[in-house]
Formats: C-alpha cells, sequence, structure tokens
C-alpha cells in the first residue's frame, strides 16, 4: 500500500495549521509550525497566506489537509467519498464519520497511540482486536457497539502502556467509551460533526469532487 513520503512537519506547514502527526512533540514548543510559521519550499518565506486563491485551491487544500489528518493516499480518500455520496444523508459529515470510524483512528482516539501514524502501526503489527478477534487492518470500519481492545500479551508493551498512562483525557471522545484498566473501548455512537474535532470544511471537498 502506498504512503505518504513527505516529512510530517512540512505537511503542517504546507497546510499553515498543526495537523498532529508526531504525538506528543506537537504538543510542545518544538513543534515546527511555531518555529517556522511559513509553508516550506524554496519561495515559503516570500508567498502570502493571504494573497488571494481561487476557490479551486481552496477546495484542494481542504480536500490535501483531510487526507493529511486521516493518513489516506488519494485512490482510497476518493473511495471513501464514493461511499460517502452514496449514503443517505450529508456527504461531507458521512465522509468524515467514514474516516472517523476506522480501526487506526479510534485506536488514536481512545489514546492508544499518540498519533494516528502510531495507532496505523500498532494495528498493522497484530497489537488489537475487534469483538473478542485480532484485527490487523488499519482501514477497518468499525460499527456501533464493536469493542476494541489492545490484545492481552500487548498490555505489557512500554509504548502501549505508557501511551495509555499517560493519555489526554480531555481528548476522550463522547461517542467512545474506554477502559483503561482492561485497555478496552467501545464506540457507543457513531460520531455528529460537532463530536469530529477537525479543522475541516468539508463542504469544499464535495464541491470538488463534484465537478
Ligand atoms: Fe505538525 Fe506535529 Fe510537526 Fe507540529 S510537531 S508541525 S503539529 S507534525
Amino acid at each position: 500500500m502506498g504512503r505518504n513520503l513527505e516529512g510530517k512537519c512540512r505537511q503542517c506547514r504546507r497546510e499553515g495549521i498543526r495537523l498532529y502527526l508526531k504525538g506528543d512533540r506537537c504538543y510542545t514548543d518544538k513543534c515546527a509550525i511555531e518555529r517556522r510559521a511559513y509553508p516550506p519550499g524554496e519561495h515559503g518565506q516570500t508567498r502570502s497566506r493571504h494573497s488571494k486563491v481561487s476557490p479551486y485551491a481552496q477546495q484542494l487544500r481542504e480536500k490535501q489537509k483531510a487526507r493529511r489528518i486521516y493518513g489516506i493516499m488519494e485512490r482510497q480518500f476518493r473511495k471513501y467519498f464514493a461511499w460517502a455520496e452514496r449514503r443517505k444523508g450529508v456527504t461531507g459529515e458521512i465522509l468524515l464519520q467514514l474516516l472517523e470510524t476506522r480501526l487506526d483512528n479510534v485506536t488514536y482516539r481512545l489514546g492508544i497511540a499518540p498519533s494516528r501514524n502510531a495507532a496505523r502501526q500498532i494495528v498493522r503489527h497484530g497489537h488489537m482486536k475487534v469483538n473478542g478477534r485480532k484485527v490487523d487492518i488499519p482501514s477497518y470500519g468499525l460499527r456501533v457497539g464493536d469493542v476494541v481492545a489492545v490484545c492481552e500479551k500487548s498490555r505489557e508493551l512500554s509504548f502501549i502502556k505508557d501511551t495509555v498512562a499517560n493519555r489526554r483525557r480531555t481528548e476522550m471522545q463522547e461517542w467512545l467509551d474506554f477502559d483503561d484498566k482492561a485497555m478496552t473501548g467501545r464506540v457507543v455512537r457513531v460520531p455528529s460533526r460537532e463530536q469530529i474535532p477537525v479543522p475541516l470544511q468539508e463542504q469544499l471537498i464535495v464541491e470538488l469532487y463534484s465537478k
């Protein structure tokens, strides 16, 4: 499967916001957005963020931002959009719900991993179970009622134990439930748009793909 090889901080600087791609470092003043708040590249400092951008460029940026936040390649992102379009409801919101309920994202939201990237690794390496069965597919789509747990043997691994112990409780999502001791979480409900804290204008993505 393809993956984005562009530097993580570079991706944030391109979008002009913290995308929290590196875990703990993102919450410190070592964050590159703090130190170099201009786009990467030779002309990064001379190009103004406030110069006029076309509607198309805005839509494109929003889509790229979404892809970067969730760590998804273009082809897969388009598939998610096609699924969202086929479902009844607000396409932009459904798109975000599909992305949020991926197993890697839920592992991150539960505080088992410090970033989505780390969550993907944890899932791929077979440390997670869904409804009692090992699942190593990061894109695995979860449903309401699904129980997500760290495998028994993996609960003692220091990088998982420490992350769970130090997880930022304020980040815990209302649509998820988590038992620290058992390292087990549950999808309580599908998140509404207000319960998805990502700085995206998903309507622009819908406009881009609807052309
Ligand atoms: Fe983005 Fe984190 Fe790098 Fe800051 S430290 S620029 S939030 S990846």
